[in-house]
């Protein structure tokens, strides 16, 4: 955890700021964010790695579903190489609940179109859909407020 002043604990995709835990071992940095952070205390997570997974790591996509149909059991996450990874990115998830819980946290600043992160927009089959990423949906439903980055 991060201490700036304290106006509440906020999550943040680590890859936004700047941490190299991409799929490709890159990030996604995003100046604005960092400038947003500052008024915060903030946790950077990567769902995908608190799950398990190495960087680099096979891209992966939702497969028959959202976040939500993944939790309600409908749809599976699958990466590159044809290898069901759900159980992964649902532990993760369940990670970064466990973090938000205990620290109080109401709000996530998370990244776009990620199967993980995605909030609004994700990948599904292939074709960008409506529909939020595993992780997102889970902090979504728990009632933290989530804006994609
Ligand atoms: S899982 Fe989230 S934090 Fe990790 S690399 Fe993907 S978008 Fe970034």
């Amino acid at each position: 955890m991060f201490r700036n002043n304290n106006n509440g604990a906020v999550i943040v995709s680590a890859c936004l700021i700047g941490i190299e835990c991409r799929y490709d071992g890159g990030d996604a940095f995003n100046k604005k964010i960092t400038s947003i952070l500052r008024a915060n205390t903030f946790f950077p997570v990567c769902p995908e790695q608190l799950g398990g997974l190495g960087t680099p790591r096979m891209p992966s996509v939702l497969n028959g579903g959202d976040g939500e149909k993944v939790w309600q059991g409908t749809a599976r996450v699958i990466n590159s190489k044809g290898e069901d990874v759900t159980e992964q990115f649902v532990r993760g998830a369940r990670e970064v609940l466990k973090l938000a819980k205990m620290f109080n946290v109401k709000k996530a600043y998370l990244k776009s179109k990620s199967p993980s992160c995605g909030c609004g927009s994700v990948y599904i089959n292939g074709k960008l859909a409506k529909g939020n990423g595993v992780l997102a949906y889970l902090l979504r439903d728990y009632g933290i407020e989530v804006t994609a980055v």
